[in-house]
């Protein structure tokens, strides 16, 4: 017998689904869907879930990830429930749900402890680099009183200590997700054959897109006429690409000691084009939630713009950065770029399993799931 959550429409609602207790069941919007499947059927029945309190087949469904937030099925809808809506709510709820600390449920549902927290952890991030850089006198009160009270190698720990907390947290949501999903799972005749096929599958999809491309809504005129690279599909594509091309430029520049100066290093390269990426994306993500141009962008919550404008000025500090380094303009103004863009950076890598960045791990996993199952 499922456990009923009478709270749970409250919660929800605090995860962006306003509309969705307006539903009456009728339908329109799974007949819409051009990702449901007979083996995936979505989104009604999770309305339902949402409005009789059936928090568990919510938690451990891998359907609310295998839809793209394309809008089709909120579009269609007669009462104007927001289904799509719906549907990102409940992979948030998930990401706040799984994650241990409780730290993701207050950034999502509590607008003021988020802007809070995430400009203390910038201030802090902010002195702590001030302090360490050159520029600073020795002499200067703050500088003083800090390594005076803290050497180097505690603030040094202190950090590798937050570092491993947040991520061992990330790891422990990510690994209880896991678990609900995979629970239940069927045994299946030929396993190996299976899992090489739901890899492949999933390879697939994030490569192409190609189930996203699939729930485009024909019926949305801003997009009817518009190219790809306009279309939602790629926005996504580009944002995910880039983020991943960028933190593998990271680490290779770290490997191979990035000269600064050498236009050609590969990891540069590679930094440039999947910058390039990014901030196509982030850019027509944000212009789209601005103009309001669909219905999937006009219900944004405070942690869809938050990722938005981490990415967009990680982006955009990053090239100016490059700028600078190249035309070797060393000054107190590119210091300051300098510094937010590695307070940017950082807090997008900190905050990866706490934010709706999350979402990154938890779709392959249910794709995964997905595939494995059609074998
Ligand atoms: S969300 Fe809208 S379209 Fe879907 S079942 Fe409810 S009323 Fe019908
Ligand atoms: S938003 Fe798109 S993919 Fe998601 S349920 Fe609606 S129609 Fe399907």
């Amino acid at each position: 017998m499922a456990k009923i959550d009478p709270t749970l429409a409250g919660k929800l609602k605090k995860y962006g689904a306003k509309d969705f207790p307006a539903c009456y069941n009728c339908g329109n919007c799974t007949a819409v869907c051009s990702l449901t499947a007979k083996d995936a059927n979505y989104p009604r029945i999770f309305l339902r879930y949402g409005s009789l309190g059936m928090k568990d087949e919510i938690l451990s469904a891998r359907e609310p990830w295998l839809c793209y937030a394309c809008g089709e099925c909120s579009a269609a809808c007669p009462r104007d429930a927001g289904p799509g809506d719906f549907m990102a709510a409940a992979r948030k709820f998930a990401i706040a749900h799984h994650e241990p600390t409780g730290l993701t449920r207050l950034l999502f549902t509590n607008s003021p402890f988020a802007v809070v927290f995430t400009v203390l952890l910038a201030v802090v991030m902010g002195t702590f680099m001030m302090m360490v850089s050159d520029r600073v006198d020795p002499d200067n009160v703050l500088k003083r009183w800090i390594f005076d009270h803290l050497s180097f190698s505690v603030i040094h720990d202190m950090g590798m200590v937050i570092f491993t907390f947040m991520g061992l947290s990330a790891l422990l949501g990510m690994i209880l997700m896991g678990r609900r999903l995979f629970a239940g799972m069927p045994k299946l005749e030929n396993p190996r054959k299976a899992i090489v096929s739901a890899i492949h599958n999933v390879r697939a999809e994030l490569l192409t897109m190609r189930r996203y491309r699939k729930c485009q809504d024909d019926e949305e005129p801003y997009f009817k006429d518009r190219k790809w690279p306009f279309q939602p599909w790629f926005v996504h594509w580009s944002i995910m690409w880039g983020f991943i091309g960028l933190l593998f430029a990271t680490i290779l520049d770290f490997l191979l000691k990035d000269p600064a100066t050498t236009t050609w290093w590969p990891s540069r390269i590679l930094g440039t084009v999947a910058g390039i990426a990014m901030m196509w994306g982030a850019t027509l993500a944000i212009i789209y939630r601005i103009k309001g141009v669909a219905r999937q962008y006009r219900n944004s919550t405070l942690a869809d713009w938050a990722l938005l404008g981490a990415l967009f000025a990680a982006g955009l500090t990053g090239f100016w950065m490059e700028v600078a380094v190249m035309a070797h303009l060393e000054n107190d103004l590119n210091a300051a770029i300098f510094i937010i863009h590695t307070i940017v950076s950082m807090e997008l890598v900190l905050l990866f399993a706490f934010s709706k960045f999350a979402h990154a791990v938890y779709r392959p996993l249910a794709l995964f799931n997905y595939f494995l199952r059609q074998k």
